[in-house]
């Protein structure tokens, strides 16, 4: 039976995340996200209970399944937030100038004591250390400290109110990376089988390697994700992205921890170490803040998404405007749409200078432009050099002969983040028999997961890729196919590069 030929459809390489909330929990919801373009769903337990992120995550689990699209799912633990108490009253009023207290224990007394869900922080706090409460909007400077308080001094002053978050940007707290909710959590998203687990508040690259070690011996494959939001990572950059097995550039913290102004050539430097390291970076919170309300961004905002883009980020990711918004697919849309826009541009250029390196070379039509994303230094962790080499070598030869599909087999999916890393700009297929595999690469930056039964015979994949590429409008009579496997897919090497004549 031949099947019915469809239009080539529209590729978007720019992964989506968006973070699953009140506004977007309903199966519907779920499911129109992921028709607008939704890629992998973070569930942040920060909020909800574990019922409710196993309700959403059956839900998603539902929706993938039906619509045939491997869907990620991310569980976001809290790491060591630190959390106003409970206020007299709910909230207060303060202005420049005026003093506020904080004391020991679980209960405050008083308008202007308060108390904090971290216990050692009066001993840790120190005369001149700044505190920001409610993601910095209000800030103070500590002017006194003795065994039972410190008192501090509002330097811009809002409303306060219970159990909002407090930053001590600069402050080296020895709070553990994990609390022992974190630990439950994570102990449910390896029994749920989540693909990635992130950390908040991340300091050094041990934090990672624990939450690593934990999932490890609960039998989880889930990836790890570093959230970088604090100095003491900035300082530790190299080191957490080498643990990591992603990271996301936290912007919402980071630019309460650090100076906001830094927060732009931050995301560059942490995206830059992504692409040496191998590992994909998600840009995260405020990309299209407006449109919580708004039907369209402003245009900072959709300038921000699109430079995100050019700066090499794998995915972007929606935080309020998909979990409290208004309007969360209208969002989506309006994501997808400019990165589709951004990556025109994008692809050409990289084509240029990746794929069509060889033509300048030869003195014809290729120019090569300066190169934004260096190659990367180092091999994908647990990669094996021969099939970084191949992945490599594939690369230019699917540029030289303007290939229409990149396809690679991928039991892990290591494969699928190097051909990622490189930016090439024919369209990537990542074929695995594993579910969880294909739910992985779902983050990675150009990679189309497509499930197929393993085989060790060259000829049948070739077959059904091609079955598979003219049904889709993928591929014509005539095109070329790169595929990069194992001289029998399903044997675990990638030894080999196959030009395959459609
Ligand atoms: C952030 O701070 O930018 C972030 C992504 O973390 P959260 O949304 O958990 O605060």
């Amino acid at each position: 039976m031949t099947a019915t030929p469809r239009s080539a459809p529209e590729i978007v390489r720019t992964k989506i995340v968006a973070t699953v909330g009140p506004a977007s929990r309903a199966e519907e919801a779920i499911r129109g996200l992921v028709e607008a373009g939704v890629d992998v769903f973070r569930l942040n337990m920060a909020h909800g209970s574990i019922p409710e992120h196993q309700e959403s995550l059956d839900r998603i689990r539902r929706v993938s399944e039906s619509l045939a699209r491997p869907v990620g799912i991310l569980a976001d633990l809290a790491g060591p937030k630190i959390r106003l108490g409970d206020l007299p009253g709910g909230s207060i009023d303060v202005s420049e100038g005026d003093r506020i207290r904080f004391v020991r224990g679980t209960e405050s007394h008083a308008p202007g004591e308060f108390t904090v869900t971290y216990e050692p922080l009066l001993d840790e706090l120190a005369v001149g250390d700044s505190v920001m409460i409610a993601d910095g909007t209000i800030s103070l400077v500590v002017d006194e400290r003795t065994g039972s308080h410190a008192t501090c001094r509002i330097v811009q002053g809002g409303t306060i109110r219970s159990r909002q978050g407090v930053n001590l940007p600069g402050v080296k707290l020895s709070v553990a990376a994990m609390s022992a909710t974190d630990w439950q959590h994570a102990e449910w998203a390896a029994a749920a089988g989540v693909e990635f687990v992130s950390l908040s508040f991340v300091r050094s690259a041990v934090e990672v390697k624990l939450l690593k070690e934990l999932l490890r011996t609960r039998g989880s494959l889930a990836r790890v994700v570093a959230k970088i939001e604090k100095r003491e990572a900035i300082d530790n950059l190299e080191s957490i992205v080498d643990a990591a097995d992603a990271v996301m550039v936290a912007r919402g913290d980071l630019g309460v921890e650090t100076d906001v102004a830094s927060v732009p050539m931050v995301q560059k430097r942490i995206i830059r170490a992504c692409q040496r390291y191998q590992k994909p970076v998600i840009v995260a919170t405020q990309m299209l803040d407006s449109m919580q309300h708004a039907r369209r961004p402003t245009r900072a905002e959709a300038t921000d998404v699109a430079n995100a883009i050019l700066d090499g980020a794998d995915a972007c990711m929606l935080s309020g405007e998909t979990a409290i918004g208004e309007h969360p697919r209208l969002v989506v849309e309006m994501m997808r749409r400019i990165a589709r826009e951004t990556e025109k541009q994008y692809l050409a250029d990289r084509w240029h200078y990746m794929e069509g390196r060889f033509l300048a070379e030869k003195g014809s039509a290729g120019v090569p432009v300066q190169e934004f994303l260096p190659s990367p230094e180092f091999l994908v962790e647990g990669l094996h050099p021969i099939t970084q080499a191949v992945v490599d070598g594939a690369s230019r030869i699917a540029g030289e002969l303007d290939a229409k599909l990149f396809v690679v087999a991928s039991r892990s999916g290591l494969t699928a983040i190097a051909r990622s890393k490189r930016r090439g700009a024919v369209p990537t297929v990542g074929l695995s028999d594993n579910p969880a595999t294909l739910r992985q690469m779902a983050l990675y930056w150009g990679v189309t997961p497509l499930a197929m039964e393993a085989t060790h015979d060259v000829g049948v994949l070739l077959d059904r890729i091609t079955a598979w590429g003219l049904a889709e409008g993928r591929v014509q009579r005539g095109d070329r196919i790169l595929l990069v496997a194992g001289s029998g897919f399903g044997t675990g090497g990638h030894n080999m590069a196959l030009v395959h004549e459609v």
